[in-house]
């Protein structure tokens, strides 16, 4: 079949790599005008690791894996360590994968066979299914028919927001944004990864192989802002944190004044009754975002590619058993990750000093220093 991929994050460089190993013609069209390889390190957990190896890509992430997160330490403004998370305390175990972002998109782009097109800039416009296929029109003005297409365009979704609504219909915020913001200067010789809190916010430093990145988190009531507006995130991360001279935190907000590739975002979670209309299916961010609290973001990008991938394999081109089927198998994970992440801000983003100081507390019980 020809299918359309809209977005190459993980989702849909998965998805890219599972349909055309199955023989389909794939077609990636992606936003940016490159890869977005940047990001945290990230997991690969439970049943995706044995995904990841039917990918024929897990022995290339266990030669590339990391131990950012275990390295965590919370720290007071003199940047003296006050208490230490566990893998546990944050919900990891010893048996995930953790691997740099970019490493695993360079991985999974590496591993794309050379016939699946890639288009870069350009979006789906419009999309009108006839039953019979589907005319997309795209932001360049090209056109062209696919039998599917799938929508793996993140957490604000292009192909959702067309088929399906608008975000807000399904989008359900936990109250915090998230910055992430490459360090390019940051060179220390000890491994820890430092995290200060004052009251609904968070700043910290991590590093992994030879680099290092910023984190910068804060509680707030949905904000009002265009994604796409680099400047206008800037300055929304600036005024959140800009009364704050304390720790690294004017460093941090440097490094985001002048990162031409820093990631923000809301931590939402997508829930929709389907995933699935006509010839329209999503997977990833777009049709279940659990958030990069749950930890699972990309472990879940992977079982649902290759569901997807398998069930059309399977239902020999009833596309909507194969739909129906990727949904059902995909479904017990999602719930199990958007459930997972509960407690997380209130380890992470603890909202008043009573709070931080009794999550050092219950750790400094369970951990010691
Ligand atoms: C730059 C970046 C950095 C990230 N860093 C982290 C991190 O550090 N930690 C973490 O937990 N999670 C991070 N995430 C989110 C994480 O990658 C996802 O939660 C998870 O991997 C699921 O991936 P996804 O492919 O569904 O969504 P995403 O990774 O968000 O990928 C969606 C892709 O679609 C593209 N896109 C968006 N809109 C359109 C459109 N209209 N047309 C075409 N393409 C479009 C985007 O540019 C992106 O490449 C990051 C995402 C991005 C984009």
């Amino acid at each position: 079949m020809d299918i359309l991929i809209s977005g190459a994050g993980m989702a849909g460089l998965s998805a890219a790599l599972d349909l055309s190993a199955r023989g389909h013609r794939v077609t990636l069209v992606e936003r940016a005008s490159h890869f977005r390889v940047n990001g945290s390190p990230i997991d690969i957990r439970g049943d995706a690791i044995g995904i990841a190896e039917r990918m024929g890509v897990l022995e290339r992430i266990r030669e590339q894996r990391v131990d950012t997160t275990e390295l965590i330490q919370f720290v007071d403004a003199d940047g003296e360590t006050v208490a230490r998370p566990t893998l546990a305390d944050v919900g990891d175990s010893p048996d995930d994968l953790e691997i740099a972002r970019e490493d695993l998109a360079h991985i999974l782009i590496d591993a794309l066979p050379s016939d699946v097109e890639i288009r870069f800039r350009d979006s789906v416009d419009s999309l009108v299914d006839d039953g019979g296929g589907v005319d997309v029109g795209f932001a360049s003005g090209h056109s062209a028919r696919f039998d599917l297409v799938v929508g793996a365009d993140g957490q604000h979704s292009a192909v959702r927001g067309l088929v399906f609504g608008p975000e807000g219909d399904f989008a359900r915020p936990l109250g915090f944004y998230v910055a992430l913001t490459d360090l390019p200067g940051e060179v220390r010789p000890e491994r820890m990864n430092p995290m200060y809190n004052f009251p609904g916010h968070l700043a910290g430093i991590a590093r992994y192989k030879d680099r290092a990145f910023g984190v910068l988190m804060f509680r707030s009531d949905p904000l009002d802002y265009d994604h796409h507006d680099l400047d206008a995130q800037r300055k929304l991360i600036v005024e959140a944190f800009a009364d704050t001279p304390a720790w690294k935190v004017p460093q941090l907000l440097d490094a985001v004044r002048v990162d031409p590739e820093l990631y923000f975002d809301s931590a939402s979670q997508i829930h929709m009754p389907t995933w699935h209309r006509g010839r329209v299916v999503l997977v990833g961010d777009a049709a279940h975002c659990a958030t990069g609290l749950s930890g699972r973001g990309t472990s879940l990008a992977f079982t649902g590619a290759y569901f997807l991938a398998e069930e059309l394999d399977r239902a020999d081109g009833d596309h909507v058993a194969a739909f129906e089927r990727y949904e059902a198998r995909q479904r017990p994970y999602v719930e199990f990750a958007q459930h997972s992440v509960g407690a997380g801000a209130e380890l992470v983003v603890p909202a008043t000093w009573e709070a931080i100081a009794a999550r050092n507390e219950r750790l400094r019980a369970a951990n010691g220093v």
